[in-house]
């Protein structure tokens, strides 16, 4: 079918403006991503029309807030496909979401000794929440290898799993490298072990489908804001049972069914890990985020994308002296690379001058640099809303660089 690129485009105000007197190119996605025009109004419609606290109120502002936000737990659970929207709890975000599972489940399946498996490839949100339960509990924290192309060394992650193995947490796809890593398969191989798995699905939901159900994972997070929604919102998905079985992560209002100073009692999943007043407008433009991401397909998204990949690929590699970091088969639409002779830094401020924005540095990935004996790399991430002729400023704008170095 047909993609309009230039159609969706103008559904984005921030893309037409100009930065340092050029046309904005803006390939920083997989930080955060802009948003339509649509869910901008969102977050205006609410407070000016129905902005009252959640959940709390008989009166019509906080029916219809509260309407707005249940409404958004409904087309998130549609949009993951999970079995209820029990299983839908709404975080800050990614970080938030993995601090949570860290801090309850650590607290109450693990002891002593425990181990938690992680991957050479992850986030710093996906290293320290459980380094934070190592210093407290005790747990230890093994680290699944990876190739030098940046793959997953499966039979390797396979022989890390031990009879103290508590739980696998995964990055679904690698910020860095760009990698997709076969998270069907690793829950596969855990349930063999009997061990859960957490996914870190930050940088996946935006570019491909994710369905909680087919995945038969137990924990997955991502955040609004790489989703094309509001920053501040993230969601943390978990079978119903595990929500059940978990302690809290904070205690405060609407986490609680009855309070006395002797004793508290815990409301239901979700909303007994959702203390404190949550961004209901957030969490309502994150809605209007998903139903415009739904509308035009995220077939067609990941498809569009894939093609952009190659062209970017093709093009970036023709560049003497340009080295791409991560070259796995599977690859969603992150291009990290070192240009010989120029740090990344300087490469970027350049760039930025040309209205080209890329991001620069370790990605909040320190260890991964570790291992790869590198300290930073400059990363193109790509959205449906980039175009082939952004990939050739991009191009052109480092053949030009490389030139002046
Ligand atoms: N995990 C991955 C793979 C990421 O790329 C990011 C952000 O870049 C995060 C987690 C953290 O997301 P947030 O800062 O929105 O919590």
């Amino acid at each position: 079918m047909f993609f309009d690129v230039h159609k969706i485009r103008a559904d984005f105000p921030i893309l037409s403006r100009e930065v340092h007197g050029h046309p904005l190119v803006y390939l920083d996605n997989a930080a955060t991503t802009q948003k339509t025009r649509r869910v901008l109004e969102k977050i205006t419609e609410v407070y000016t029309t129905a902005n009252g606290n959640v959940h709390r109120g008989v009166h019509s502002l906080s029916q219809a807030a509260t309407n707005l936000f249940e409404a958004s737990r409904e087309t998130v659970r549609r949009f993951i496909n999970a079995a209820s929207i029990n299983e839908i709890v709404f975080t800050k975000g990614t970080t938030e979401a993995i601090n949570l599972v860290a801090s309850s489940f650590c607290s109450s399946q693990c002891g002593e000794g425990d181990e938690v498996l992680i991957t050479a490839m992850e986030h710093h949100s996906n290293i320290v929440p459980w380094q934070l339960q190592r210093e407290r509990m005790g747990i230890q924290l093994k680290v699944a290898p990876i190739s030098p192309a940046g793959e997953l060394l499966m039979g390797e992650l396979e022989k890390l799993i031990s009879g103290k193995t508590k739980l696998i947490a995964v990055t679904h796809v690698s910020n860095v490298l760009g990698t997709i890593n076969p998270v069907g398969e690793i829950v596969k191989i855990a349930r063999q072990h009997g061990v859960p798995v957490l996914i870190d699905a930050a940088q996946s939901v935006p570019h491909t489908r994710v369905d909680v159900q087919a995945l038969d994972c137990d924990f997955l997070t991502f955040s609004a804001h790489k989703v094309y929604g509001p920053t501040g919102v993230g969601v943390l998905y978990a079978k119903e049972e595990w929500l059940n079985a978990l302690p809290p992560y904070q205690g405060g209002g609407e986490m609680i069914e009855s309070v006395t100073f002797e004793e508290t009692t815990y409301n239901r999943s979700p909303f007994k890990f959702e203390a404190g007043t949550p961004d209901y407008v957030g969490i309502a433009a994150f809605g209007t985020a998903l139903d415009y991401l739904t509308a035009i397909g995220l077939e067609r998204i990941e498809r569009y994308e894939k093609e952009l990949l190659d062209y970017a690929t093709e093009r970036l590699l023709a560049i003497p002296g340009l080295r791409i970091i991560g070259t796995a088969k599977e690859k969603s639409s992150v291009v990290s690379f070192l240009v010989e002779g120029i740090h990344p830094y300087d490469l970027g401020t350049l760039l930025d001058g040309m209205g080209i924005a890329v991001r620069t540095g370790h990605h909040c990935a320190e260890p991964l640099m570790h291992t790869l004996g590198i300290d930073g790399t400059l990363r193109a991430s790509f959205a449906f809303y980039n175009t082939r002729e952004e990939v050739d400023r991009l191009a052109e704008g480092i053949e030009r660089i490389v030139k002046m170095f």
